[in-house]
């Protein structure tokens, strides 16, 4: 049930090895992805008479892990309105008690493809920047809210054909667990800067490191630093950029320093050779001079030093990306804040199904939402 659509019925169908059970009025349920949370399944909306995405948490509250997880994207979900970000349109579980409680179904803008599917494409510059542009604007937003993700990837990013772009989610709580020396986990880290990868305090220049990562991926068509756990993430990084400076790494926790410091010393490529001409979009006049724009924005994106590192408002003054500049799009405040105890909030699992069916059942729609605007990814 939720808020407002308690007498509605509801109905069971298979989506793949998954049974949703959703309210009537959605229908024509088909698979369109699997994440860690559970499967997303595309839908009609008859009500709104559209297409949207259902995400069907299977008992979220099986673990702390889980729970605190779906609990923080809801919430969240809540303080944040730009066009940049999926928003949520709809959220209801079919069991009527507390008791009985065990599946959450978030209702969700309907996007086409994910940008991993979307990183070998061959996208003009016009394209390229305006995926850009739009990332780091519902970056900023997510910044103004509060919010650092702190792991962004190509699949929580989701694009339409008109090379309109949301960001899927809301990346690692304050205090999820990233020291370096852990004991590996299984994750993408590609993307992850390098104060995430080794430990460091942080701030909203980690998701410049990660949309450099995304961006680089782009023109180069492969993953820039392809590590196969969080020790190689690193080794990936210093053998492409080269060894960090002292100054950075006497920045570091003692034991990670030292552990840093033992490491050979590399040269790293040059940003001409790492992302050469040839990557590029081949356009007819002002090419070279866009490839040097886009270059000069990746080197700045792609510093190791967070202190050096580019930052998002002057990202998105970039001769790049500024010619999208829009300030309603750039400025648009979020409605409310992030509180970040929500974070350290250390609840059983028992006192998180509690919470997640008192957000459940009392959730309401945002008032209003942003218009569109796009251009087209096919030619
Ligand atoms: P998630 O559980 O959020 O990680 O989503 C898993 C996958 O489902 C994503 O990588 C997308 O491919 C797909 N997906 C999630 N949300 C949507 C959506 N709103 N529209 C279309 N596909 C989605």
């Amino acid at each position: 049930m939720n808020g407002g659509e308690k007498n509605e019925g509801f109905h069971t169908v298979e989506v793949g090895e998954t049974a949703f059970t959703v309210l009537d009025r959605y229908q024509n349920l088909r698979q369109v992805g699997t994440g860690a949370q559970g499967v997303v399944a595309a839908a009609y909306d008859t009500k709104l008479k559209q297409n949207v995405a259902i995400k069907k948490l299977s008992r979220p509250f099986q673990n702390v892990t889980h729970a605190k997880r779906a609990y923080r994207e809801l919430r969240l979900m809540s303080l944040v309105n730009h066009k940049n970000i999926i928003r949520l349109m709809n959220v209801f579980t079919s069991q009527k008690t507390l008791e009985d409680f065990q599946d959450v179904y978030m209702v969700m803008e309907l996007m086409e493809a994910n940008l991993s599917q979307v990183v070998n494409l061959e996208l003009d510059h016009e394209r390229l920047s305006y995926l850009l542009y739009q990332l780091l604007c519902g970056v900023r937003h997510l910044h103004a809210a509060g919010i650092i993700h702190r792991d962004l990837k190509p699949s929580n990013i989701a694009v339409k054909s008109d090379c309109s772009l949301k960001i899927l989610d809301f990346g690692l709580a304050r205090t999820a667990n990233q020291g370096f020396l852990m004991t590996p986990y299984v994750v993408t880290r590609y993307y992850r800067s390098p104060e995430v990868i080794l430990g460091m305090s942080y701030s909203g220049t980690v998701d410049i490191w990660s949309i450099g990562c995304i961006f680089g991926e782009m023109v180069r068509g492969q993953v820039l630093f392809p590590g196969s756990d969080h020790i190689d993430q690193w080794n990936k990084i210093i053998e492409t950029l080269g060894s960090p400076t002292p100054e950075f790494v006497n920045r570091l926790q003692p034991a990670v320093s030292n552990y840093v410091r033992t490491r050979p010393h590399y040269r790293g490529m040059s940003f001409s050779r790492l992302f050469p001409d040839g990557c590029f979009p081949a356009e007819a006049g002002g090419s070279r001079v866009l490839a040097a724009q886009a270059r000069d924005l990746l080197q700045k994106m792609l510093e190791q030093d967070p202190n050096k590192r580019i930052n998002i408002d002057d990202a998105l003054r970039h001769p790049y990306t500024n010619i999208w500049y829009e300030p309603s799009e750039v400025e648009a405040p979020p409605p409310l804040q992030y509180d970040t105890s929500l974070d350290e909030r250390e609840l059983t699992v028992e006192q998180w199904r509690a919470e997640l069916w008192r957000e459940v059942v009392n959730w309401q729609p945002h008032p209003g939402t942003v218009s569109q605007a796009s251009t087209s990814m096919q030619n």
